[in-house]
């Protein structure tokens, strides 16, 4: 598959077009980004640990029903991906209280919540990514009501198979954020699975294992990267 034009430089990837125009390459750098881009900086190796570590997520939770965008691992920074039309919507789910939520509505980080916690936002980096729920979805015509339907579905299926194998690592899965796309008209799961995108707590000492360690100013943020890595390659 040969590389083309850059159509798009996000702050955590770049995306190229193939000669295939079903297929891009993605390529995920080592910048990272929080607060909205107001913290900027590096997390060198990152991009070869978020490349890898999507891959093979991507590759499991196909094989349990979701599909996904991931087609080939292709290097350490590049993988072969279906070209989708990115929805622009960020959906999160929440196991534990944390990050925004613990601020928003006073609940300690770390606290078990009674229920799977489901959020939508929505994509605009301008307006801050603000919080939404299916009536805006649906009023501002972000997606079908089938189309959310699917999105959650998969969002809890999703959950379930991340929360096992995580935990089966040493790591609790808090909290995390999917992107979906659409390919040949069907939803399927994109953008990445990473310790940018989820919050993984060691389950025996609860240390912040993800991007809270930049975000914070916790340090050891490039080892904790690797050691996240090294865990799911078990
Ligand atoms: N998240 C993300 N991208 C975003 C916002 C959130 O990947 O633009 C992830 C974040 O890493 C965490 C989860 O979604 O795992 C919930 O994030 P939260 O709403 O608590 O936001 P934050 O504390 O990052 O502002």
């Amino acid at each position: 598959m040969e590389k083309l034009t850059m159509l798009y430089e996000g702050k955590a990837k770049k995306v190229f077009k193939t000669n295939d125009e079903k297929r891009y390459i993605v390529v995920y750098k080592d910048d990272a980004t929080a607060f909205n881009g107001v913290k900027k900086g590096t997390i060198k190796d990152k991009g070869i640990v978020n490349n890898k570590m999507s891959a093979l997520l991507f590759k499991i939770l196909e094989e349990k029903g979701v599909p996904t965008h991931f087609e080939e691992l292709l290097s350490d920074r590049e993988m072969l991906v279906k070209a989708v039309e990115i929805l622009p919507i960020e959906v999160i789910i929440r196991n534990m209280a944390a990050g925004s939520l613990s601020k928003r509505l006073g609940i300690e980080e770390g606290k078990e919540l009674k229920e799977t916690v489901l959020e939508f936002c929505y994509k605009n980096d301008e307006l801050g990514d603000p919080m939404i729920n299916d009536y805006h979805v649906y009023a501002m015509e972000l997606a079908t009501k089938e189309q959310v339907e699917i999105i959650k579905e998969y969002a809890f299926k999703v959950n379930e198979v991340l929360k096992v194998f995580f935990l089966e690592r040493g790591l609790k899965l808090i909290d995390f954020k999917l992107e979906f796309g659409l390919y040949e008209g069907q939803v399927i799961l994109a953008d990445e699975i990473s310790p940018d995108t989820c919050r993984l707590w060691d389950k025996e000492t609860n240390k912040k294992m993800d991007k809270d360690r930049f975000r914070r100013d916790l340090g050891d943020v490039e080892e904790i990267y690797q050691e996240v890595l090294g865990r799911i390659h078990q």
